[in-house]
């Protein structure tokens, strides 16, 4: 029985971001999803970057389809390494990439980063990524259950994105699919706020994929989506039931790198083919213009209640994890500033934990802060990024042969960095 993808993408900003730093992709034959990162708007650039190569590969592949996807997401890499060369401010930016690419029987899957796919097959919904993060690394070695993944501060942390980096390691694998199988890319923005068994039952809930697609975004919008959420859904479909249906075959660009299309273009747009065939939907557009006046309404509540709850102590209760003088450092408060009301402030430089001596993606997040729920979860933060600074430098110190320490019984000192203490 010949097959045939059907297709839907989303993206919203969320209740939080100022600005929506995801890519998503769909066509008819790539889904894809690029969850940017990097201070001064980089992520943004990243995302969309990513996402413009990845789109050169929305065609049947001609060949294996994980050598296409391969050469894809190293031209996205490649993209990404020269943009940052480019421009200094943009030194250390990256992006997720979880893409799936169709060539009429099976699927063919590369992942790098914490975004997620997901196979919903009979009902039953399977994470077909494995999320390249801190926290999944302390899952897989038993330290913490998945449970605790999911309220671990540091869950944002992640171990691998295409930063430009060579060379880069995303994992590829095929999928074998039958009609009626359903597929979902994300961002953390989802899956970190909605459930795997809230996502399954929605996927397996909507008539369509574009309804699929708007519920989970409405789910996450319902929790507060203190984050960007994308959600780009697929449906495997029996190719001669969707030729007579009257189901959507213009490709959907969403996120950022619909957003660079629409201010390159604000009005040829409206009428360029081309461009009307990446433009995201009215729907899109219309949910935004009442997303706003309520954001804003919230946020000038907000400026009014943190400022008096800033003296009752709720905000003194917060922690984050951030820099001062080089230093990781504990703040008490939080990071938003409001106007003139001061939100945060130091806390607790614990020492002996530069930020240059933790590896680039965790030096990024502390740069970009780390929230924390409580002051133990703070310092427990700088205990897992302590731990990890030092291993990085002992496997360095260890593969250069200057490693006259063992076991635990080491000093930054004496592996290669100074200011760095690792024990005692
Ligand atoms: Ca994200």
């Amino acid at each position: 029985m010949p097959l045939t993808l059907r297709f839907a993408a989303r993206s919203d900003v969320g209740l939080v971001r100022e600005g929506n730093e995801d890519s998503g992709y769909a066509g008819p034959y790539l889904l894809a999803v690029a969850d940017g990162m990097g201070g001064h708007a980089a992520g943004e650039v990243a995302s969309r970057a990513a996402i413009d190569e990845l789109v050169n590969a929305d065609q049947l592949p001609d060949g294996d389809p994980i050598d296409v996807l391969s050469t894809a997401v190293s031209a996205a890499n490649g993209r990404i390494d020269d943009m940052a060369r480019a421009d200094p401010s943009r030194a250390g930016m990256g992006t997720t990439s979880t893409a799936l690419l169709w060539n009429g029987v099976q699927l063919a899957l590369g992942h790098i980063g914490d975004s997620r796919a997901y196979l919903l097959r009979d009902g039953s919904l399977t994470q077909i990524t494995r999320d390249h993060t801190f926290v999944q690394s302390l899952v897989d070695d038993g330290r913490i259950t998945p449970e605790d993944a999911r309220e671990h501060p540091a869950r944002s942390v992640v171990t691998k994105v295409l930063q430009g980096q060579s060379p880069i390691h995303p994992d590829y694998s095929i999928i074998d699919v039958q009609a009626g199988d359903r597929l979902l890319i994300c961002s953390d923005g989802l899956s970190d706020v909605v459930t795997d068994q809230e996502i399954g039952a929605a996927l397996a809930r909507a008539h369509t994929v574009d309804a699929a697609a708007d519920q989970l975004i409405a789910l996450a919008l319902g929790a507060g989506a203190p984050d960007n959420v994308t959600a780009v859904v697929g449906e495997i479909v029996d190719a001669d039931a969707a030729a007579s249906a009257d189901a959507t075959t213009a490709s959907y660009i969403v996120g950022a790198a619909a957003e660079s299309i629409e201010d390159a273009q604000p009005s040829e747009s409206q009428h360029d083919p081309e461009a009307m065939r990446y433009a995201p939907r009215a729907r899109r557009r219309r949910r935004r213009r009442w997303l706003r006046p309520s954001i804003a309404v919230a946020a000038a509540l907000a400026v009014g209640w943190a400022g008096l709850t800033f003296a009752n102590g709720w905000v003194r209760d917060q922690y984050y994890v951030g820099v001062s003088n080089g230093q990781v450092a504990i703040y008490q408060g939080v990071r938003h500033e409001l106007g003139p009301v001061h939100l945060s402030e130091l806390y607790a430089v614990p020492g002996g934990l530069p930020l240059d001596a933790l590896p680039t993606v965790y030096r990024h997040e502390v740069g970009a802060t780390i929230a924390a729920s409580d002051l133990s979860d703070a310092e427990q933060v700088i205990d897992t990024l302590r731990l990890r600074a030092c291993r990085t430098h002992q496997r360095e110190t260890t593969a250069t042969g200057n490693d006259d320490s063992n076991g635990d019984e080491w000093l930054g000192d004496e592996i290669g960095f100074p200011g760095l203490l690792c024990a005692g």
